[in-house]
């Protein structure tokens, strides 16, 4: 037996009728069946119990006899063990409620001491229903530990009520669903890992609150040989699952005509002698007994069966219009990303420069399109990738390959910036006046693997952290925590050590070819500002994100985040995007990093809406209204109250000097420098004003210059002799 047939037991509790649906008892062992005649001797066949239990025949209607707690143990909590072995696969129970839901499915437990059967229950998992939540739970010489996050039960069982649950477990990867017995609709899910217990008994236990519960029925299959988990069926570490009820199947091509006609309309590729069909629990259980031969089963379904409209655009070039190229027909997989860059910097070859930054793990290019009047100029003799004395700043997206609607903002930019260039005031003024780095897609190997392969892990790039010679399911790095700066600072809580965990932070800082390649044109660019896209908070968050990186006294990122924020409308989602710094613990981000290492107003946006679908109702509607962010932060920097210059030597040549606004100055020694090609600096301040600037550079006096800066920018240039 494979790990995927215990999933279609799983599965098969989904289906909306009462009972037992699809109980298949080639796969499930009945533990305890109040049905059965022999319930009585069923229920002898413990291993442990405190407490004292009773076979009634008599339940609520519809309910069913069942098991229940006779006199409760001395201190309240009552339990029983089964002599039912348990490791990894799958166990369901039923119980009914009986005053209050307080009791717990027990599995991989063990007692105290194997020769003493009223001992209590030592050690081992459970899945507790209590105070209207379900939890998972680990106890160790009785002391529980909950294990990743509470779950609400909504609605919350009420006395009578009959609910079931599912809980399956592979390795250390467990999860548990919970359904209301009536109808069998979900009332909560959780998943972890955990280590603690590989193997065990499963039982019952009941507590104080909970008199006249009852034990309906409790199975257990067990996969044998031990099963290797399929990483596509489990997520872990408390976040709800994304594993869901969408399940793909692969078929033999030649088999689609024998599938019941509703799940031939759910066919979504046909390729390779091959297809592929989108369905459910159920679907799955339909087609396993037509006897159709699954070849393979997963959750997580890669985006490109998920998504219609994409498949129609998947491997097309980009659409030509009048005035450019439409950016606004599908998501996109980086090699449309990287298609319609080249697109752009063919057709707009005065102003745009397509750059590859690096190549990521799997060797993909991470490209950028700069935008700039005279891009493709070279001002330097033998610099071809600079432009000089004007500010760079820096718009990038999907760090994390799974949100797809974040590139779409960037993209939308540079439709924005290169076709109306000459058309719009405003657009033609940003573009003569700043260098804008347009990268769309930083990790590109993981919106590959979205896209095509599977939606596991969907944050993560493709470093093959097992070393197992491939990338699946667990592999990657979460590269929004691999910058260098506060690098796994704050423990366990911002990022993880953990390879497998959804926000691995990597082996070491910068340790991803992705994060090289953004960091290298960060140190060569000192972006003066750059926004992040990321989905969905409807936020613009500010640094330092990491509570333990103290911000200037003035921190002008704030203001201008707040200012900008002023301007827009309300959202798709019926929200305004707020200000917000430190929204939830992360370290080793790229706005810290920028912030702290070059001064830059470093924001980040959450998009209002995650992939949203269909994509034709849903883009423009996440994507236009948030224009004012990447506008209002150029107009700022292009227009309003700074300080900017070059600090050169006598000779001319640049100096990499500090220049501080010392109305705010950084807290913690960070050197906020000239750019070192070209000694440029441009610092935003809050408001015109009186300013001091200070230039500090090895082996100099420090200059210091009190400066009048008016609505716009000020140059000051500094020449350190
Ligand atoms: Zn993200």
């Amino acid at each position: 037996m494979c790990w995927v047939i215990v999933v279609v037991a799983a599965a098969v509790a989904a289906d909306a009728s009462p009972g037992m649906p699809g109980f298949d008892a080639a796969l499930e062992q009945v533990v305890f069946d109040g049905h059965a005649a022999d319930a009585a001797h069923q229920a002898e066949s413990t291993v442990g119990v405190r407490g004292d239990f009773a076979i009634v025949d008599a339940g609520v209607a519809g309910a069913g006899p069942g098991l229940v707690v006779r006199a409760p143990s001395a201190w309240g909590e009552t339990s029983l063990l089964f002599n039912a072995p348990f490791g990894d696969g799958l166990v369901r129970a039923r119980f009914r409620v009986g005053d209050n839901l307080d009791h717990a499915l027990v599995f991989r437990a063990r007692l105290e001491s194997a020769a003493d059967a009223s001992a209590e229950v030592d050690g081992g998992y459970g899945l507790t229903l209590e105070h209207g939540l379900a939890r998972l739970v680990r106890w160790e010489h009785r002391i529980p530990r909950f294990l990743g996050s509470e779950q609400k039960l909504e609605p919350v069982p009420k006395a009578g009520d009959v609910v079931e649950v599912v809980v399956t477990a592979g390795g250390p990867w467990l999860q548990a669903t919970v359904f209301a017995g009536a109808t069998m609709t979900r009332l909560a899910h959780l998943a972890v890992v955990d280590r603690g217990f590989d193997a065990g008994q499963v039982g019952w236990r009941v507590g104080r609150n909970d008199r006249g519960s009852s034990l309906l029925f409790l199975s257990v299959a067990n996969t044998s040989p031990p099963a290797v988990p399929s990483v596509r069926d489990l997520t872990w570490d408390g976040e709800v699952s994304g594993a869901g009820v969408d399940r793909l199947l692969t078929l033999h091509d030649v088999d689609v005509d024998r599938l019941p006609l509703d799940l031939q309309k759910k066919v979504t590729v046909r390729e390779g002698g091959l297809a592929f069909v989108a369905t459910d629990p159920i679907g799955v259980e339909r087609v396993r007994r037509a006897g159709i031969e699954i070849v393979a089963h997963k959750t997580q379904m890669p985006w490109r069966h998920v998504d219609a409209i994409l498949r129609t655009r998947l491997g097309k070039p980009p659409t030509k219009t009048s005035a450019g190229f439409r950016v606004d027909e599908s998501y996109k997989d980086e090699t449309m990303v990287a298609d319609l860059l080249t697109a752009y910097a063919e057709r707009f070859p005065k102003i745009t420069r397509l750059v590859e930054l690096g190549r990521s793990g799997e060797g993909r290019r991470i490209l950028a399109l700069v935008i700039s009047k005279n891009a493709n100029e070279a001002p330097i003799p033998g610099v071809r990738d600079t432009v000089v004395h004007r500010p760079a700043v820096l718009l990038d997206a999907a760090h994390h390959g799974g949100e797809l609607l974040s590139p779409e903002f960037v993209l939308d930019a540079i439709q924005q910036l290169t076709e109306r260039y000459g058309r719009d005031k405003d657009i033609t003024h940003f573009v003569d006046g700043a260098a804008i780095w347009c990268v769309p897609m930083v990790n590109v190997d993981g919106n590959h693997r979205y896209i095509w392969e599977t939606r596991d892990y969907d944050r993560k790039n493709a470093r093959d952290v097992d070393g197992n010679g491939r990338v699946d399911g667990w592999d990657g790095v979460d590269l929004y925590r691999n910058y260098l700066s506060g690098w796994g600072g704050l423990g366990e809580i911002g990022s993880r050590s953990w390879p497998y965990h959804y926000r691995y932070r990597g082996p070491e800082p910068g340790s991803e070819p992705e994060i090289q390649a953004m960091i290298s044109l960060a140190a060569r660019e000192h972006f003066v500002a750059s926004i992040d896209y990321h989905t969905n908070a409807t936020k613009i968050l500010v640094p330092y994100t990491d509570p333990s990186m103290e911000n200037p006294d003035v921190n002008e990122g704030w203001v201008i985040a707040e200012e900008i924020a002023a301007t827009l409308p309300i959202q798709v989602n019926k929200k305004m995007y707020e200000v917000a710094r430190n929204l939830y613990p992360v370290d080793g981000t790229a706005q810290d990093y920028f912030r702290s290492t070059f001064g830059t107003v470093a924001l980040l946006v959450e998009g209002p809406q995650n992939n949203p679908l269909p994509y034709d109702r849903t883009r423009n509607a996440n994507v236009i209204p948030g224009r004012g962010i990447w506008q209002g932060l150029l107009r700022r920097v292009i227009e309003g109250p700074s300080i900017r210059g070059t600090v050169v030597d006598a000779a001319g040549s640049p100096i990499e000097a500090n220049v501080i606004v010392s109305e705010q100055a950084p807290k913690r020694g960070e050197q906020w420098t000239a750019r070192p090609r070209d000694g440029f600096f441009q610092r935003l301040v809050p408001a015109p004003g009186r300013y001091t600037l200070i230039v500090k550079s090895a082996g100099n006096k420090d200059v210091i210059k009190n400066v009048d800066v008016g609505a716009g920018p000020l140059r000051v240039d500094v020449v350190i002799r």
